[in-house]
């Protein structure tokens, strides 16, 4: 039989895997099975007291602190980050969510949580990406934890240069003041879940947890793509 030419089409189109950049085949959806089955997910659902929860409670209280992934350099994690953030592939979020989502509720490590909020963007980066690279996710996480997510509380008022060239005092720096509370008289005090994409140092996260805290009381746990400090 003759190849079609929808076949051979797809041959030079077929999409890739975001984390291994293979060709991706009929029955994996968005990430490989290779790569799903490789990828260094940690314990942190099961683990309350985990080693980014410890590095996190040195600069913030936080109740938990849960990461999906370990972070390392020129990983297939950092690929998969790279594509979400960087190439338009806003779905990975959502699939990513939807990994993690059933994790957390086996583990019921937010089972006190209320509210997740991503983790917002400077309105001009937004509108150079198109997207705001944790909302998918942060959607899939509230659909799964059965919580509302609230997306209109906290924003970033300073857009801050790229963490990744600074070091650790230098980036705590240039976050700090970063985010401001929009209107804090609509949700009353309530144990808040922030979402991020990668924790490196924590500067970021740590500073809008802070605003959060201090602007809006509650309490406060986080979670994330994947982390450094795990
Ligand atoms: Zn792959």
């Amino acid at each position: 039989m003759k190849p079609t030419l929808g076949a051979f089409v797809s041959l030079f189109f077929s999409k890739l895997c975001p984390g291994c950049m293979n060709p991706l085949y009929g029955t994996d959806k968005i990430v490989c099975f290779d790569c799903q089955l490789s990828l260094p997910q940690t314990d942190h659902p099961w683990d309350h007291h985990n080693l980014l929860w410890e590095r996190i409670n040195e600069s913030l209280k936080v109740e938990r602190a849960v990461s999906l992934f370990d972070f390392k350099k020129r990983s297939r994690v950092a690929s998969l980050l790279y594509q979400l953030k960087y190439r338009g592939q806003e779905e990975i979020g959502a699939f990513l969510g939807d990994w993690l989502g059933p994790l957390l509720r086996q583990s019921s490590v937010f089972g006190e949580v209320d509210a997740v909020l991503p983790l917002p963007l400077h309105p001009k980066r937004l509108r150079q990406r198109g997207y705001n690279q944790v909302q998918l996710f942060s959607k899939s996480l509230a659909k799964h934890l059965k919580l509302p997510l609230i997306d209109d509380l906290v924003y970033r008022k300073k857009q801050t240069r790229q963490l990744a060239k600074m070091q650790g005092l230098d980036r705590f720096k240039e976050v700090d003041e970063a985010f401001a509370i929009r209107q804090n008289n609509l949700y009353p005090p309530q144990h808040w879940l922030l979402v991020d994409d990668v924790i490196t140092t924590g500067a970021t996260i740590v500073s809008c947890g802070k605003t959060i805290l201090e602007d809006c009381g509650g309490r406060l746990s986080i979670v994330s793509l994947a982390s450094r400090l795990s």
